[in-house]
Parts: structure tokens; C-alpha cells; sequence
């Protein structure tokens, strides 16, 4: 075990958990042992990655475990879909689990250490209705009213919960309650429900059970059957960790110990899961993948790397209070990681069309194109240059302002890796809308720069018209137009905040090297952003999604 002082060999001082299993290990408490607990009725999401990479990254730098546990105790809302998908995330962000389990495993001994704490006199079964039950519960100034079965003899409980779990009674009839203290300062230690009766399919255990376990009563005992010695969860749970302690005390197990840190937030982001299932339900977006949804399913599919990601929780850190997190930063730490990887193409978003009149007609001549500045080892590529060829639109101004260095009339530029042109003639349509520019190149020019010295600023991408292959881009932007959706104003949604520019379609022309890509993989466009292959791609039309334009909006704010 090494003797660390910083965090993940970052430089960075140690966060609070780290502090903590530290001053364990010191203490000669070396054993590191943590779960990452998703309920499966969703697919997982940027602020599970970064509990999954706390998690596993804990376990890891401390030479521990870390188990997934499906925590599925409500039948109701899960799905063996979110089981697979979960698995291939946490695979694919680079963790291995040390075991996977499942909440409903452990339903026999639950059952079990519930008949004991009755026989303990620390439970009874209540026959009032939820509502009942929540409308006694009294509130944080008044203590709450003792259930009129709260007194039943431990024969009667026992008797009522084994006709409980044998399935004589309806949903709702009947919950078993923790007897605690219903005038507890803490809410949650007024006699909390522990079981209730539902009558459906569970995706695992059938029709095997009709009660089942409420979180409280399954998450400390399933940690503790686990031998977990660090359970994380996020700040909100900070209430519960008394009735955690509790049920374990009571129960006389394993002293598994639960500890907080703040969820992550994004800013323009939506994390809860049902709020998603709103969105995937009511096709506000196409699925939980679709890119613009804070998924890691959605990321992958965006062109965001585990790397990336990865870094991204690194870099957030862990906090012991609620904040809100730039959505620039994830940005910054994909186009950090893409940056150094991804290789360099050609391609005009907005095209017009420009033809040299003094290249020779019908010509094709290939140029060397680097793929890769920051990646030597990536080398060196050939597009083919011909007469006619596409540059961005907005790279020419018919009356520029003063410090525009790109296409105008009677001026130079540099195409990339190619000639310098000289704009002579501009032709337009009858609505004045610009759709030929005449050029000459300088053949002396080769490589882009000029024979005789002169200066020339600009430099453009561009694509010959010939060669050129059609692709559809996606570009998409955030999916609300509020910088906290979660906040809204009275008598609206979070869905009142959709942002309705938030995906952009064109078909942009683009080098033909781009057309034998694979689906998944990456590239920059030169000057224009990263782009990853989607795989609604056919062999017609390769369709590639924006992961991130190039403009960094975090960096310049955080210098
Ligand atoms: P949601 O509110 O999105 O439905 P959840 O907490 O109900 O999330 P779980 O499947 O229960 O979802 O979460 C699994 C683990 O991931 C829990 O330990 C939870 O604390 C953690 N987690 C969930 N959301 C975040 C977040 N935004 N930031 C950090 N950790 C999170
Ligand atoms: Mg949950």
C-alpha cells in the first residue's frame, strides 16, 4: 500500500473520502471495499459516471474491491433492459466489478433478519394506509401519532407478516414498520415502513415475493452482507444514515458505514431518471441515446471518450455541498482528449462553390494533408484538389470588415495544405444570394505559401466538388435553453425549457476518405469541431454527429 498524500497521482490534495480511508488505514483498517448500487429502471447518466468512477477509482487506488449491486427493490419500475445497459456502460468507461449482485438476492435473508427484529419487538405490522401512516408521521415541530397497532404482541406480527409474505392480503392492506420512535427530531426514525405488499412480476425473483423491501431496510443490510467497509452515496441520504446504523445495530451484523458526497450537476442538464423517462416516453429525443441526453449511452454515442469522461470526474472532484458544475467543462476535457487523438479531415458545413479559372479543366492532383499535428505517428493523408471545390460560406464577406483575413473580392487566401486564390468574380442568383465565386490560384503557390513572400493571413478548408462525398452532420446544441431546468418558474415543466434548436441537420460536402470511416469512428473537422460516425450511417449517407464545436467557452472563462 503506497503512502499517498495526493489524489490519483494528480498533484491534487486528497479529497475527504480519501482522508478518510486513510486515517482508517493508518488505524490498521486496511481493507477497501465499495459498491456502485444502480436501481436498474433507467439508463445510466453522466452523474452515475461519476459515482462509478469515485467508486471503482477508490477501490482501485487503494488495492480494494468494488461490487455492482442492482438494487432492485421495486418491481415495478425495473427492467432487465437497464441491467444489460448498465453493465455495458461500466465496461465501457474502463471498470471491471468485482462481483455483480442483486438487491433481490438477498430478499430470503431480508425476510429473514425482518422476522427477527419482530421477534426482537422492533417491528410490527401496521394495518393504516400509507396515507394514514404519512398523515400520523406529524412534522418536524410535532411529533407523530403511535399507530393503533403499534402495541401488537410479537405472536400476532409474526403471524400477520408469514400471511403477509404468503400473499392473503392486497397491496396496501397491510406494511411492516420499524418500532422505533415516532416523536424522533429525525422524520425518517419515526417507525419508517420496511416492507410493503405488491403484487407483480419482479424481473428476477417472478412471483416468488409479494412484499417487498423498502430501500432503507435493503440498502445497510445488502451492504453489510457484502462486507462493504465504505458505502457512498450522494448528500441527500445524509438523513437516512442513522436508520443505516439502526437496522445494522439492531441486527447485530457487519458494521458496513454509509458516507456523502454532492451529486454532480450540469448546468443545462436534466438528471433525474424519470425525468428522462419523460423525455424518451414523450419523444422529446429519440431514445436514451440520442446525443443530446446526458446518458453515458448517449455521450458514447455523441463521440465523447471513457478518457474524457474519466477526466471529467477528476477534475469536478468530490464536495461535501450541492453545486453546479459548467457543462463547458465536460466539453473542455472531450475536446482535450480528442485534440491530441483525432485525426484532421476536410469538410464545408455551409458550402459554396468556388471555381478556379486558371486550373487546368478535368485535373486532379492530390495533396498531402497531415493528419494529425499534435500525433506525428498518425502521418500524412492525399485529398484530391481539382478546379472546383467547396469552401465554407461564412469564409467569404463581399464587404468585409476591416480585420477579416478569409475570401473577399479582389483578396487573397490560403486553402489548407493547398494554393493561395485570389477572389475576381462573384455570381449570385436573382435573390442576391451568392452561389459561384470565381477565383485564379497562384500555381507557384504550392503548399500554401507564396513564391515571392507576400502575406497572406487567411487560411480556409475546403473540398473539391468532384471528389466530394455528401454526409449528414448533426449538430446539436444543449437540449434546454435554461441554465437550470430543474428550476422553474410557477405553473411550468422542465419540458416548458426544451430548447427547439437543440439538434441541426445539414448535409455538408465532405474529403471521400471520410465515406470508408466505421461507425464509432472519430475525427476533427478541420477548423469546424469534433465529429464522430453515427450508426444510423448507410452506405449512401455517412451521418456523423457534432460532439463539440472547437470554441472553448471554459477555458477562456476559468484562466
Ligand atoms: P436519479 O435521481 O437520476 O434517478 P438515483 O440516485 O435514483 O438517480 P440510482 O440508480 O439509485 O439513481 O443511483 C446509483 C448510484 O449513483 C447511487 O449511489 C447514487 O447516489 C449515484 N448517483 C445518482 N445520481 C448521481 C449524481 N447526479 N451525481 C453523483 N452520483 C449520483
Ligand atoms: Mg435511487
Amino acid at each position: 500500500m503506497s503512502n499517498t498524500t495526493e489524489g490519483a497521482g494528480t498533484g491534487r490534495p486528497l479529497n475527504f473520502l480519501e482522508e478518510i480511508i486513510e486515517g482508517s488505514i493508518a488505524k490498521g483498517e486496511t481493507r477497501v471495499h465499495t459498491r456502485f448500487p444502480p436501481e436498474p429502471n433507467g439508463y445510466l447518466h453522466i452523474g452515475h459516471a461519476k459515482s462509478i468512477c469515485l467508486n471503482f477509482g477508490l477501490a482501485r487506488k487503494y488495492g480494494g474491491l468494488c461490487n455492482l449491486r442492482f438494487d432492485d427493490t421495486n418491481p415495478v419500475k425495473e427492467d432487465v433492459e437497464y441491467v444489460d445497459s448498465i453493465k455495458e456502460d461500466i465496461t465501457w468507461l474502463g471498470f471491471d466489478w468485482a462481483g455483480e449482485y442483486y438487491a433481490s438476492d438477498y430478499f430470503g435473508q431480508l425476510y429473514q433478519w425482518a422476522e427477527l427484529l419482530i421477534v426482537k419487538g422492533k417491528a410490527y405490522v401496521d394495518d393504516q394506509s400509507q396515507e394514514q401512516i404519512r398523515q400520523t408521521r406529524g412534522t418536524v415541530t410535532v411529533p407523530g401519532i403511535d399507530s393503533p397497532w403499534r402495541n401488537r404482541t410479537v405472536e400476532e406480527n409474526l403471524d400477520l407478516f408469514r400471511r403477509m409474505r404468503a400473499g392473503e392480503f392486497a397491496d396496501g392492506e397491510k406494511v411492516l414498520r420499524a418500532k422505533i420512535d415516532m416523536a424522533h427530531p429525525n422524520m425518517l426514525m419515526r417507525d419508517p415502513i420496511m416492507y410493503r405488499i405488491i403484487h407483480t412480476n419482479h424481473h428476477r425473483t417472478g412471483n416468488e415475493w409479494c412484499i417487498y423491501p423498502m430501500y432503507d431496510y435493503a440498502h445497510g443490510e445488502s451492504d453489510s452482507i457484502e462486507k462493504i467497509t465504505h458505502s457512498i452515496c450522494t448528500l441527500e441520504f445524509d438523513v437516512h444514515r442513522p436508520l443505516y446504523d439502526w437496522f445494522i445495530e439492531e441486527l447485530g451484523i457487519f458494521p458496513s458505514k454509509q458516507y456523502e458526497f454532492a451529486r454532480l450537476n450540469l448546468t443545462y442538464t436534466i438528471m433525474s431518471k424519470r425525468k428522462l423517462l419523460q423525455l424518451v416516453d414523450n419523444k422529446y429525443v429519440n431514445g436514451w441515446d440520442d446525443p443530446r441526453m446526458p446518458t453515458i449511452a448517449a455521450l458514447r454515442r455523441r463521440g465523447y471518450t471513457p478518457e474524457s469522461i474519466r477526466a471529467f470526474a477528476e477534475k469536478v472532484g468530490v464536495a461535501k455541498r450541492d453545486n453546479i458544475i459548467d457543462l463547458g467543462l465536460l466539453e473542455f476535457c472531450v475536446r482535450e482528449d480528442l485534440n491530441r487523438r483525432a485525426e484532421r479531415r476536410m469538410a464545408v458545413i455551409d458550402p459554396v462553390k468556388v471555381v478556379i479559372t486558371n486550373y487546368p479543366k478535368g485535373k486532379t492532383e492530390y495533396i498531402e494533408c497531415v493528419n494529425n499535428p499534435e500525433d506525428e505517428s498518425a502521418g500524412k493523408r492525399e485529398v484530391p484538389f481539382s478546379n472546383i471545390i467547396y469552401i465554407e460560406r461564412e469564409d467569404f464577406m463581399e464587404e468585409p470588415p476591416k480585420k477579416y483575413f478569409r475570401l473577399s473580392p479582389g483578396k487573397e487566401v490560403r486553402l489548407r495544405y493547398a494554393y493561395l486564390i485570389r477572389c475576381d468574380e462573384i455570381i449570385k442568383d436573382t435573390d442576391g444570394k451568392v452561389i459561384e465565386l470565381r477565383c485564379t490560384y497562384d500555381p507557384e503557390s504550392s503548399g500554401g505559401s507564396s513564391s515571392d513572400g507576400r502575406k497572406v493571413k487567411g487560411v480556409i478548408h475546403w473540398v473539391s466538388a468532384p471528389h466530394a462525398v455528401d454526409i449528414e452532420a448533426r449538430l446539436y446544441e444543449t437540449l434546454f435553453t435554461k441554465e437550470n431546468p430543474d428550476e422553474v418558474e410557477e405553473g411550468k415543466t422542465f419540458l416548458d425549457y426544451i430548447n427547439p434548436d437543440s439538434l441541426k441537420i445539414v448535409t455538408a460536402k465532405a474529403e471521400p476518405s471520410l465515406a470508408e470511416s466505421a461507425v464509432g469512428d472519430k475525427f476533427q473537422f478541420e477548423r469546424i469541431g469534433y465529429f464522430t460516425k453515427d450508426k444510423d450511417s448507410t452506405a449512401d449517407k455517412p451521418v456523423f454527429n457534432r460532439t463539440v464545436t472547437l470554441k472553448d467557452t471554459w477555458a477562456k472563462l476559468n484562466k
